[in-house]
């Protein structure tokens, strides 16, 4: 039985509003999607504008992947979504493309990019002083059958996150409260790196210059 407190489209409506807002939705991209207590999925349709998302911008979809009720197509990237519930225990997946999220990727090595130490990594459930967190990092691909195995294979279950190049990252929460807060800390972590490396270059140039 659905509990009473389960409002799958008012949620993904709050959440999709709050991330339109930090601009993490341009173009129509991204998508989010919920897993309900009888393991149906309830996700974004293709194409919605998720600044201004409404209830007919939500589909109910079976586990397998088919419509249960709502009009439209469901996102591109469903099987993403239902594959990410089938192996973990998560019960909200989403899906944004930031600036920060695709210049990150690149920084990977051996298909891993490596965050912290820092504070925001108690934010993703790592409490050790000078955790690192090593977060999988795959090529892109536009088999999205394919992908969702490859992503699959590479899932970390300590790590709610996997990043495709050129393309986003996918984060996952036993709850969408702590899926969108490691989503937060993850972008958080992301612009962090970036600025940094992008000081630290600086500095040196100017050391070079003789100017500081
Ligand atoms: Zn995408």
């Amino acid at each position: 039985m659905i509990p009473l407190d389960f409002t799958p489209v008012s949620t993904l409506m709050t959440i999709s509003r709050r991330l339109a807002e930090y601009g993490w939705l341009p173009a129509t991209s991204g998508n989010l999607s919920l897993k309900a207590p009888d393991t149906s999925v309830w996700i974004t349709r293709s194409g919605a504008d998720k600044q201004v998302l409404a209830a007919e911008d939500i589909l109910h979809m079976s586990p397998s992947g088919m419509i249960l009720a709502g009009q439209g197509k469901p996102s591109f990237e469903t099987a993403i979504h239902l594959a990410i519930y089938q192996v973990t225990d998560a019960t909200a997946v989403f899906h944004v493309h930031t600036v920060a999220n695709n210049l990150i990727a690149r920084y990977g090595t051996h298909g891993t990019v490596t965050l912290g130490p820092h504070e925001m990594v108690k934010a993703l459930d790592h409490w050790e002083e000078t955790a690192q967190l090593h977060l999988p990092v795959l090529p892109n691909l536009l088999d999205m059958d394919q992908l969702a195995r490859r992503i699959v294979d590479r899932l970390d279950p300590k790590v709610p996150g996997i990043l495709l190049e050129n393309h986003g990252i996918y984060v996952f929460g036993r709850s969408p409260a702590l899926a969108l807060r490691y989503l937060e800390a993850w972008e958080f972590l992301f612009r962090w790196t970036l600025e940094s490396r992008l000081h630290d270059a600086l500095d040196r140039l100017l050391l070079l210059n003789n100017r500081i």
